[in-house]
């Protein structure tokens, strides 16, 4: 089995277009051009190493010359010619490898063949493999043949670095790109292999193998036969990770939860663990760059395709990026990334790793304090936002809606000012607060309030019309009172009214209705009334009534809820 087995990279070199892996934009090109005979007379084949390059251009001179071609343009590997190429042994077919042979002799003696035509076939394929690689002086003697070539030869350039070639090259080249191959076509390949030659192979194992070879097949290939040629018949995850010096998902894992975690001790210790295996700071690191960079993709939508792990271990970080956020994985990312630029030139680079270590083991602090930063700045902003408005703060707000809710059915402001009353002691603090903050009121709300300002004059002036035509026929006493004792404006937005005794109070009261409707009628509209006799405290008096009242009346604008419910509960005077 070892013996027959180590060939395989070329026993499974694809013969035929379609078995070519991951490049199917030029194989179905190919096969068309062929098919209609539209060749051209020299290709460019540019991609990365391994990746099928020289394999395809062996598969179109064999199918420019088959005599059976299939419909498809597949060569049909069974004719004369077909078997020739198959037998390496044909005479269309030539291979020069430039990174060998690149001397301007190496190039003559390849070009004095173009004179002959084929004996057999139609055409003469010539293919230069790593072309970039020709010195000048070859480069100049092939271009001449490339100018004028005779209409049997076809060319086949390939290189991997595309930019070194001269651009009178490039032009007389249909150039073909080839793509680095995906790793799950990498898997998926060398399971079919697997299944051909009975070899047990676990998924996670191609997986690693795909990883290592890094886009090229031809690699994945060479490293799979090493593999199975240890173990005869089976590719096992833990033997592929040890014996190709990679370092195991878990530790990475692992990693990933006690940096979370901020286990600085134990993170150090799974790094010593590392280096005492045979690893280095930077391979720990950088493929721990790559883990996180696979648990960042999966947390984004839709990015699937761009998650190269086996679909074993997809799940796994699935559900451990859902415990990480975006800020903790760019911060990682960001840290790790500066490790690597500076790990070279570091002198201690086992402590240098270490600090990067420690530094990880931070973020999530790190992240906590900024949060903690911005709550108290949301918060901040909160508060300063509703106690600048000539309101109050929700809290305040919530306990006058809750007095409210509690009072029993009164009838008129009063009553319901009274009730207010018992809420005073809880928002006594919060208010002081507030006023404070409303004499620091921005410019904005300054110009708010002085819309809201009573026309003092104009007020005195309505009230005295008010007085003489709706009071001082009906209530004299209660009149009399009121033109000895003048409003007071005690702020921007309250008049206070006293009286001598709770009876007149009481009367002024029972009208207020009224006497809002009127004022209102003459576009003073803003204000709110409230009323005291001279039996308390004046002082004390404007102390807990001026308060409620004014923010009655702003709550009453603010929530028009609130205005259902008074309805509702028929507490409001105006009703
Ligand atoms: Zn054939």
């Amino acid at each position: 089995m070892t013996e027959s087995f180590v060939v395989s990279a070329r026993k499974y070199r694809p013969s035929t277009f379609n078995s070519v892996v991951g490049q199917s934009h030029i194989t179905d090109t190919l096969k068309k051009a062929v098919l209609s005979n539209h060749l051209a007379q020299a290709y460019l084949f540019t991609g990365p190493r391994g990746v099928g390059k020289t394999t395809c251009a062996r598969i179109l001179a064999k199918a420019i010359n088959c005599e059976k071609l299939e419909k498809d343009g597949e060569p049909c590997d069974a004719c004369n010619s077909c078997k020739t190429f198959r037998e390496n042994r044909s005479m269309n077919i030539f291979e020069l490898d430039a990174a060998s042979n690149n001397s301007v002799e190496d190039i003559r003696a390849l070009v004095d063949q173009i004179r002959f035509s084929p004996q057999a076939g139609k055409y003469k394929t010539y293919i230069i493999d790593e072309v970039h690689m020709l010195s000048t002086q070859a480069f100049n003697a092939f271009l001449k043949t490339l100018e004028e070539p005779p209409p049997y030869a076809i060319f086949i350039l390939a290189t991997t670095e595309k930019h070194k070639i001269i651009p009178t090259i490039l032009s007389r080249c249909q150039i073909n790109d080839f793509n680095r191959i995906q790793v799950k076509d990498i898997v998926s390949y060398l399971q079919y292999i697997s299944e051909q030659e009975n070899i047990r192979s676990e998924e996670t194992a191609l997986h690693i193998i795909a990883q290592k070879a890094d886009g090229a097949l031809r690699d994945a290939l060479t490293i799979f036969d090493r593999i199975v040629g240890f173990t005869q018949d089976e590719v096992t995850y833990d033997f592929v990770v040890k014996n190709l010096n990679i370092i195991d998902y878990d530790y990475f894992f692992k990693a990933i939860e006690l940096i979370h975690d901020r286990n600085i001790a134990e993170i150090l210790l799974v790094f010593d663990e590392l280096l005492n295996k045979g690893f280095d700071g930077q391979h720990f690191l950088m493929g721990l760059s790559e883990h996180i960079r696979n648990l960042l993709i999966s947390k984004l939508p839709k990015t699937d395709i761009l998650l190269d792990v086996p679909e074993t271990v997809k799940n796994r970080f699935a559900e451990t990026a859902k415990d990480l956020n975006k800020s903790f994985i760019l911060s990682a990312l960001n840290i790790l990334n500066q490790f690597n630029i500076s790990y070279k030139e570091s002198k201690n680079q086992r402590l240098h790793t270490e600090l990067a270590l420690i530094k990880l083991c931070h973020i999530q602090d790190a992240i906590d304090l900024a949060q903690t930063f911005n709550d108290q700045k949301k918060k901040a902003e909160v508060d300063k936002k509703e106690t600048t408005k000539p309101g109050l703060s929700k809290d305040i707000e919530h306990k006058e809606k809750k007095a409210i809710d509690e009072s029993p059915k009164k009838k008129n402001n009063f009553s319901k000012f009274r009730d207010l009353q018992s809420v005073k002691q809880q928002v006594k603090e919060e208010e002081s607060q507030e006023k404070k903050v409303l004499t620091e009121t921005s410019q904005e709300t300054a110009e708010k309030n002085k819309k809201n300002t009573i026309d003092q004059r104009r007020f005195i002036e309505l009230l005295n019309k008010y007085l003489e035509d709706e009071i001082k026929d009906k209530m004299i006493s209660l009149y009399n009172s009121m033109i000895e004792n003048k409003p007071k404006f005690p702020d921007e937005f309250s008049v206070l009214f006293e009286f001598e005794n709770a009876s007149l109070e009481e009367r002024f009261n029972k009208g207020m209705g009224k006497f809002t409707d009127f004022m209102n009628k003459h576009e003073i509209e803003n204000f709110q009334i409230q009323t005291t006799t001279r039996e308390i405290s004046r002082e004390e008096q404007s102390k807990y009534l001026v308060s409620p009242a004014e923010k009655l009346k702003h709550l009453r604008g603010k929530n028009p809820e609130l205005e259902q419910l008074e309805k509702k509960l028929g507490l409001s005077a105006e009703e």
